[in-house]
This record gives C-alpha cells, structure tokens and sequence, in this order.
C-alpha cells in the first residue's frame, strides 16, 4: 500500500491503483503535449441515403497520430480528455480541420452534410460558440453544411445552458443529430426539447438486427416516432447485407458503416464520393 497526501486529505492507494494512476498520468502528459503538437487528425465515414443509395454525409471521427504508440483510438483517450477539461481544446482543433477540409471541397453534393462530434462539456463551454463563429469567417463554410452530433447523455449535467447551445447552433443554420440514440436515460425528454435533423439509432441495436426481433421492434417503434415528429433516422454500425435489408424494412433512412467504408483519410473521402461532378474537368490519369 502507498500513502500519498493529496491537497488536504491522505489517499491510501494499492499497487494497482498506483500503476493505472500512473498510467493516466502519462497519458494526460501525452494528450497536451499532442494539443501543442498537432497530433490529432481526422477519419471521415460516409453516410448513405438507404433508397438512393446516394452519400448525404461524412461523420468526423478523431484520431490521434502518436509518434510511438500508433493511431490511437479515441475510446482511449477522449474521456480522460473529458474529464480534465482538454476536450475543449481537442474539438477546436477537429473544427479546424474539419472545416479547412470542406472549404475545399469544389463538388459537395447539396444537401451533404459533415457531421462533427461534441462532448458534453462542449455545450457549456462559452468559448464554442464565438471559435465557431470565427472560423465559419475564416474559412467561409456554410452552417448548412455541417451538423453537430450530441448524445443524449451530455445533456444531463446542465440542461439548461446545453439547450441553450443547441438552439444557437440551430439559428446559425448548423444541423443537429441526436447520436448513440436510445442508450441514455432521457430519449424522449430531449426530443421533445431539441428540433433534432436526424436520429443515430446506436450500433448496439443495429448489430445482428436480422435476428433479433426485440431490436426490430425498438428500432421500427423510434423510426416511426422520428416520422411522425419530421426527424430523419441513421442507423450506425451497419456491417452486413442482412443488416441493411432488415434496416431498410424497418424504414430507416440512412445508414452508416463498415457495409459500405470503414471511415477514411479525408482526401480518399473526397476522391470517393465528391468525384462525379468533378471529373468532367479532371484529366484522368
Ligand atoms: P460515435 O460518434 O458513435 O461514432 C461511431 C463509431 O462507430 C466510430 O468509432 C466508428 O468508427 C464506429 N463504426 C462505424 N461503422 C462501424 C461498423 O460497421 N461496425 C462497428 N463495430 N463500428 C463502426 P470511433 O471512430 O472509434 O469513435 C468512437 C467514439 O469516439 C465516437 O462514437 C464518439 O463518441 C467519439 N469520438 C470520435 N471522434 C470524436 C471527436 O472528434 N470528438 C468527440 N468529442 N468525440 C469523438
Ligand atoms: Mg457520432
Ligand atoms: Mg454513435
Ligand atoms: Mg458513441
């Protein structure tokens, strides 16, 4: 057993508790030295249209280009990121990229709409709102290609100032998805508060869904539900033909996942599914 004395009170750790705190204490020392650095980047998974078969989306996932340890998963490190206050600081720099990157882009469909990931402590963080704000200026990028994607339980902590947030990101023209949908506590609470676009049924209830017949009842019952309240619905996780067959009869609208692409680099995104308007001009090589 270690004593340690800890601001004013003693902890009595085990050994085993020294070494993960440890552990998170090197991570923590990697995270910001990874902030100063630059080292996060971006994947970026297409979202299909189940009936067109069309992309309406790219959803932005981080991750993080370690010198040594590899590409490292954000289950790995967003938390503790969370939990530290660093996230703030980590989704600026996903923004940044995120927007430089479709600013780019000379043939997005539409009605495309990247959809960039927020933590809870996001949505209570003054400084969003203005980052935002700024770089829309910067990079000149239309609200009404983006969507930010929530999950239910960030709104717990403070519902109050979070809806606040939402509905402003909402008036600047932003979409919203509700994500990780029916794994929280509050589902239909925060349908009735938010004006959601879309719907992430999580991939929990997608997994197997041709075999499973209490997840098709769940997912028929929330694409209805999203129907009648004009919402649209993605399914996420979406790994097999079986899969998508029993998801478009359950009516979903969109899907998401490795059936159609694992996500990928940005520019491999954009050569894959902004490439039909473009390649008229394009010289092939
Ligand atoms: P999420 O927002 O629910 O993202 C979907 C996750 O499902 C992604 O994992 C994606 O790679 C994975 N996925 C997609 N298709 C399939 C499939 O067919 N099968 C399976 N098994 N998985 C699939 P990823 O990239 O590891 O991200 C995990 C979570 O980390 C995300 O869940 C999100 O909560 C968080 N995250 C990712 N990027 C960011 C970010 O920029 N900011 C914040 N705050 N959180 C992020
Ligand atoms: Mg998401
Ligand atoms: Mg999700
Ligand atoms: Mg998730």
């Amino acid at each position: 057993l270690n004593c340690k004395k800890h601001h004013s009170h003693w902890n009595i750790y085990t050994d085993e508790q020294e070494e993960s705190l440890k552990q998170q204490a090197g991570l923590l020392h990697d995270i910001k030295y990874a902030i100063n650095q630059n080292q996060f980047d971006i994947m970026i998974q297409p979202q299909m249209d189940l009936f067109t078969q069309e992309v309406v989306g790219g959803e932005v996932l981080i991750r993080w280009q370690h010198p040594v340890r590899g590409t490292v998963p954000p289950q790995e490190f967003i938390e503790l990121a969370e939990q530290t206050g660093l996230i703030s600081q980590i989704t600026q720099q996903v923004i940044d990229i995120a927007f430089h990157w479709i600013s780019l882009q000379k043939a997005i469909p539409n009605k495309f709409l990247l959809a960039i990931n927020l933590s809870a402590q996001e949505l209570y963080d003054n400084e969003l709102l203005p980052f935002i704000e700024q770089r829309i200026q910067v990079y000149n990028v239309h609200p009404h290609h983006i969507a930010f994607e929530i999950t239910e339980s960030s709104m717990m902590r403070n519902a109050e100032q979070s809806l606040r947030t939402i509905h402003q990101l909402q008036q600047y023209g932003f979409s919203i998805a509700i994500d990780d949908f029916g794994t929280g506590y509050s589902s239909l609470s925060y349908l009735q508060k938010i004006n959601a676009d879309k719907i992430k049924i999580d991939l929990s209830f997608v997994k197997h869904i041709h075999q499973n017949k209490t997840n098709q009842a769940i997912i028929r019952t929330i694409s209805q539900l999203a129907k009648s309240i004009n919402t649209k619905t993605i399914a996420e996780g979406i790994e097999s033909a079986d899969e998508l067959v029993t998801i478009k009869e359950l009516a979903c609208d969109y899907g998401q996942g490795h059936f159609w692409s694992e996500p990928l680099a940005p520019e491999k995104f954009a050569q894959q599914y902004f490439k039909r308007e473009s390649v008229t001009q394009e010289v092939d090589e």
